[in-house]
């Protein structure tokens, strides 16, 4: 891959080409039609962490950019299952918003079909980019992260599982659609015409990707997406995904992607692995710290540990996502850091090999708006490097063993974790009141919605999510 990370030691800082010249929106149109592409899916992402979409004729492109197309404000208060809980504030049915495609970003999404993809920002009737809106806000922190001259390389890694559909009117259930043993390679030989076809249509989806290969539980797969710039890895996250559900469904199968599909089961995590340079010079490697942190890397782990916490309506943004982060299924639920150690929340992977070290934020799942979460992360990055922290020494072993002052476990309930978020000055700065305010509502409205459910019911609620 020409501009690579990845989950191991091989995550690399190396920067990724120049993003070229913006062709305008017109030129960009012949070049595509000549491709074949006929028409655009422009996305944003909710409050909930659903994908929210608009199709247009590729002809309309020039248009479209200029002018957006309209989405409801009520779109961030649609929750997990899509229902809308009138005690949001935004649950009402006035005003609108315009979607305006990113250009910049605009990639096929299945060219055999003529459709191309492109991430949206939604503005308001002035032009200026809606205040709630998601990317925007991952956008601003990316600027101002550079502005104070840093760099962040990130990519994310996605589990899914992929089941049989269930007939119609039966009590649901998961059957694996593909056997094979953990990491098998007799999985991937079950598998091996999905994974191909998800491999090709990566490929033709412009999508940069590192591995691929079986999971651990029963019909899980693994995908690590090469580093980019944060903002793009949050992209590039998106249309993997609508990827490999298209890709799952030719195949006549479901992709769940939710943080748990059965009680009995590891769970589906989307791991965001993280290096971050100074002027250039990288902070996670090379220094003298532990493991070769730098003094400015340990005060960004330092400060990154603290927010944990706050962090997790972002990075956990389901109800069930916290049964997913059960000690000892590697889902990381411990407010620790640790060399090399599933277990630690924040897994530092040593530079070697030629390769600087990087950081993987271990305990975030798919329910993530993955433009809220890197924004949020980028704030606290930033924020924590504003001054010397020290840093705990880090964890190894099991932290299920270790006294609780020493590895005390990240929130264990939703409504636990908001509270955190609620109280993080950093993450309130960074966000601003309204759009702060807004995810804690959308949050307590899906805390609603479990409490009602028995836990088998609320797994099997969000089961195949997000189709
Ligand atoms: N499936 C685990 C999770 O829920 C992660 C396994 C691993 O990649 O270490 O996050
Ligand atoms: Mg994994």
């Amino acid at each position: 891959m020409a501009c690579g990370a990845e989950s191991g030691n091989d995550f690399l800082a190396r920067g990724c080409p120049a993003v070229p010249e913006l062709p305008s929106a017109t030129a960009q149109t012949t070049e595509l039609m000549q491709r074949g592409l006929r028409r655009l899916a422009i996305t944003f992402v909710n409050h909930a962490g659903s994908v929210l979409v608009k199709g247009v004729p590729l002809e309309r492109l020039a248009l479209v950019a200029s002018q957006g197309v309209g989405f409801s404000p009520v779109a961030d208060a649609f929750g997990a299952t899509g229902l809308i809980d009138p005690q949001q504030s935004l649950a009402r049915p006035d005003g609108d918003l315009r979607l305006k495609p990113d250009l910049t970003a605009l990639r096929p999404l299945d060219p055999a079909s003529g459709w191309a993809w492109a991430p949206g920002v939604r503005h308001g009737r002035d032009g200026e980019v809606y205040s709630l809106d998601q990317r925007g806000f991952c956008a601003r922190q990316q600027a101002a992260f550079a502005a104070a001259g840093l760099s962040a390389l990130a990519g994310f890694e996605i589990e899914w599982m992929v089941g049989l559909p269930q007939p119609v009117g039966s009590a649901g259930g998961w059957t694996p659609a593909v056997v094979g043993g953990p990491y098998g390679a007799d999985r991937l030989v079950q598998g091996l015409d999905y994974l191909t076809a998800v491999a090709e249509a990566l490929d033709a989806a412009e999508l940069p990707w590192l591995q691929l290969h079986p999971e651990y539980g029963a019909g899980q797969f693994e995908l690590s997406l090469a580093a980019s710039p944060p903002l793009e890895a949050a992209d590039r996250l998106v249309a993997a995904r609508l990827v490999i559900q298209q890709v799952s469904r030719r195949f006549g199968w479901i992709s769940s992607f939710a943080p748990l599909v059965t009680a009995d089961l590891v769970g589906n995590g989307g791991h965001l692995h993280l290096s971050v340079t100074d002027q250039g010079v990288p902070l996670l490697g090379g220094g003298m710290g532990t493991a070769g942190l730098t003094a400015r890397g340990e005060a960004l782990l330092a400060g990154l540990l603290e927010q944990l916490p706050a962090l997790m309506p972002l990075a956990c943004a389901l109800a069930v996502s916290y049964e997913r982060l059960a000690p000892g299924r590697w889902a990381a639920p411990f407010q620790v850091w640790g060399v090399e150690n599933r277990e630690a929340a924040l897994r530092l992977v040593p530079a070697g090999g030629g390769e600087p070290g990087h950081l993987e934020f271990k305990v975030a799942d798919l329910s993530a708006n993955p433009y809220l979460l890197v924004g949020a992360v980028l704030a606290v990055a930033q924020n924590a490097l504003q001054q010397p922290r020290v840093l705990p020494p880090p964890l190894s072993g099991d932290p299920a063993a270790a006294a609780a002052a020493v590895a005390p476990r990240l929130p264990q309930t939703l409504t636990e974790a908001v509270r955190a978020f609620e109280a993080s000055a950093v993450l309130g700065e960074a966000m601003g009141e309204q759009l702060q305010r807004t995810v804690v509502e959308a949050r307590l409205a899906e805390v609603r919605r479990s409490d009602a459910l028995t836990d088998e019911a609320l797994i099997a609620s969000t089961r195949a999510w997000p189709s």
